[in-house]
């Protein structure tokens, strides 16, 4: 069994019966016991006086107090599950994934019957399933299946101050629902940040605030700023590993390449360090992790030894980690940043904001006094942070959200009920991709191609891409493509120690240049045509659970495609339907090749390059489409695919003039450029 998630653990039949029974009640009593011991536990009657009394209640108390996991307990064993789902969203997938997976345990019951959670691509809930633990864009998409929420009771709203763009989204709706169902309870939650600012949007809501338990943390910041904070931060664990005495230390890294480097590094560091220095456990943490790894933090450290859990922003708030001491912060996270101008977006590391910084030393000072080690300088937290972090609708494209409300039936945008509302301009942008992709006519009015596209929960042009691949007979292709897409991180393996190996294996699925859309959907029908081999993954460097995501994903985009009346269809010997499907969803992230082997984007320009993974790096066809830009020590296009500039003119004719794919080597356009050239 490759997924058991903690608290499925109890099917193990090594055990007789009834001395397994036996553990069983004994753990679950000391469960019972620890639960006792949260500081949420000493205001539980009062909190639920609280949510008798009034319909919108804000919550606000320390993170790791026991707001996520205990809340919706409360609630069900107050019986307000027998009306209706309590439902709690989290911003994060892997968060909703890991506290359905504690409170399950902490019920006795196996997950995904009575305590459930739903993230995108995986349901683990059933009729049963009265505690639902879900990300705050899964709930958006329940919305537009059941938009008075009806077979709910309660919607808790939590970690509200991460200010998701869905969790934005989310007030403005729940709070109207909330008017027009007056035995919906809403809960907002949130670590101590905001509540005025949630009272006062949600028609000055009382705030039920509680007093967690906080130990003083000592806080350390560097004399003189660090040039590599990856290099700092394995220096300070080590440092602190051989002087400090014991208690685990959390490190906070941008993403899973960074945090898969340092515990590369760091491994490599200890065994050179010989044996004389105590055990160092180290754990990652991030949110493509698989959930078996997942758990692992949460094990308890043996005695003597100490853990170093090395985490995205996830363990700011969302996750609690019991036992930390130390915290080493860089001071720096991922964010996603939008140009509304020219409607680019891309991810970059940036400065974290004064609040983050407070939250993540907070970690070090829940068990007992802690140490913060900042690697950045006192004038540098003082003069460069930003107070808060900008929440995410104010820098992000917010073509998919447009496209959700619009299936909502909210026409008027400018006037929608913003806790802080968007550029206006990010607001056109969005309406202006819609209309290119022929989701929206030119009253702003969903089509029927718009209405087919909100049913699939992907970036509009992802979805666009899908819809129209029913034209030219390939969704068959298409949709394995989409879910290679989305399946997050690369489905090719290359270990350090057979880098050479792993390429070659990779330039196989690139024969004859066909570009990296087509490599990944060679990978996946050479896959399937091998009845899913694991074997077959080993050979190819291919990541098995990757391959196992996309096939998840793939029969999940399959069901849909049914639903929104698309028949499957193949059409495998002529791959340029296949690339006229992807240019008709990704005609605004198109560049041309300049001089000097960079690229211009096509409609704003900007210099850009391929990515030296991509199997067209080499090649430097003249015109190239992209999945995405990562911006690293370049502007890179990820997953690219040549295309023939007369289909942009084809497809996107709202989009693209004649003039934009001029070719200037030879001054005139391809023949049959304008006109339906199939
Ligand atoms: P809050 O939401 O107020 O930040 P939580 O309810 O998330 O607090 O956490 C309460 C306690 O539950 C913490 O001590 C935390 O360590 C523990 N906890 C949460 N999830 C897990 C898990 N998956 N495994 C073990 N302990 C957990
Ligand atoms: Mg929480």
């Amino acid at each position: 069994k490759e997924s058991v998630m903690a608290g499925e653990n109890y099917e193990d039949d090594m055990h007789p019966k009834e001395a397994q029974d036996a553990a069983e009640k004994t753990a679950l009593e000391e469960l019972q016991e620890v639960r006792k011991s949260l500081p949420i536990y000493g205001y539980r009657e009062q909190l639920l006086q609280a949510v008798e009394e009034h319909q919108v209640l804000v919550i606000v108390g320390d993170t790791g107090s026991g707001k996520t996991t205990q809340i919706p307990q409360y609630l069900h064993e107050a019986g307000y599950t027998k009306r209706g789902k309590v439902g709690c969203t989290q911003p994060r997938r892997v968060a909703a994934m890991s506290v359905a997976a504690r409170v399950a345990q902490e019920m006795g019951v196996k997950l995904g019957h009575e305590v459930g959670y739903s993230i995108r691509f995986e349901d683990c809930t059933s009729d049963k399933t009265v505690l639902k633990y879900m990300t705050d864009g899964m709930l958006l998409r329940e919305l537009l299946g059941e938009p008075d929420l009806a077979s709910y009771s309660v919607v808790i709203v939590d970690e509200a101050h991460e200010r998701t763009l869905s969790t934005d989204i989310l007030f403005g709706l729940v709070k109207d629902i909330a008017r027009f169902r007056p035995d919906l309870k809403l809960l907002i939650s949130s670590a101590t940040m905001d509540a005025e600012k949630f009272s006062d949007y949600f028609d000055t809501a009382p705030i039920f605030s509680f007093p967690g338990r906080r130990y003083p943390v000592e806080i350390n910041f560097t004399s003189a700023p660090e040039a590599d904070y990856m290099d700092a931060a394995i220096v300070t664990v080590l440092t602190i590993h051989v002087r400090e005495p014991l208690g685990d230390i959390l490190v906070f890294l941008t993403g899973q390449e960074e945090i898969e480097t340092a515990e590369e590094i760091l491994k490599q560091r200890i065994r050179g360090l010989g044996t004389k220095i105590r055990e160092l456990i180290i754990c990652p943490i991030y949110a493509n992790l698989p959930s078996e790894l997942q758990a692992k933090i949460f094990e308890p450290t043996p005695e003597g030894a100490r853990k170093v859990v090395l985490a995205t922003n996830i363990a700011e708030t969302s996750l609690t980690i019991d036992g930390i001491k130390y915290v080493v912060d860089p001071g720096f996270s991922k964010m996603k940043s939008y140009n509304p101008r020219t409607g680019m977006e891309s991810l970059l590391i940036t400065p974290i904001s004064k609040a983050s910084a407070t939250q993540r030393a907070g970690r070090a000072g829940r068990t007992s006094a802690g140490k913060c080690y900042r690697l950045y300088t006192a004038f540098n937290y003082n003069n460069d942070l930003e107070e808060n972090t900008v929440p995410e609708v104010q820098r992000t494209n917010l073509a998919s959200v447009v496209l959700a409300l619009k299936s909502l039936g909210i026409h008027d945008l400018i006037n929608f009920d913003f806790m802080d509302p968007p550029p206006a301009e990010a607001l056109v942008k969005a309406l202006e991709l819609l209309f290119a992709l022929g989701a929206l006519n030119k009253l702003g009015e969903l089509t029927k191609a718009g209405r087919r596209m909100a049913e699939f929960p992907l970036d509009p042009m992802l979805s666009k891409m899908i819809v129209v691949s029913d034209k030219y007979k390939c969704s068959d292709e298409v949709i394995s493509i989409a879910a290679m897409l989305s399946v997050g991180g690369s489905v090719f393996y290359r270990p350090k120690d057979k880098q050479v190996h792993a390429d070659n294996a990779r330039m196989n699925f690139h024969t004859g240049n066909v570009g990296d859309h087509i490599a990944l959907l060679k990978v996946y029908s050479s896959w399937k045509e091998t009845n899913y081999s694991t074997q077959w993954c080993y050979e190819n460097y291919i990541q098995v659970r990757s391959m196992k995501r996309a096939r998840d994903i793939r029969d999940q985009l399959e069901g849909l495609l049914e639903r929104v009346e698309i028949e499957i269809s193949s059409n495998m010997n002529e791959l340029d339907s296949v690339r006229k499907s992807i240019v008709a969803g990704f005609f605004p992230h198109t560049a041309k090749l300049q001089k000097n082997g960079s690229y211009r984007t096509v409609k704003h320009p900007q210099t850009v390059h391929i990515h030296p993974n991509s199997g067209l790096s080499q090649v430097l066809p003249r015109w190239v489409v992209y999945h995405e830009l990562v911006l690293t020590s370049k502007e890179y296009m990820r997953q690219v695919t040549e295309l023939k500039p007369e289909w942009l003119i084809e497809l996107a004719p709202h989009y693209y003039q004649l003039k934009d794919v001029e070719d200037d080597a030879s001054k005139k356009m391809p023949k049959g450029a304008g006109k339906a050239a199939m």
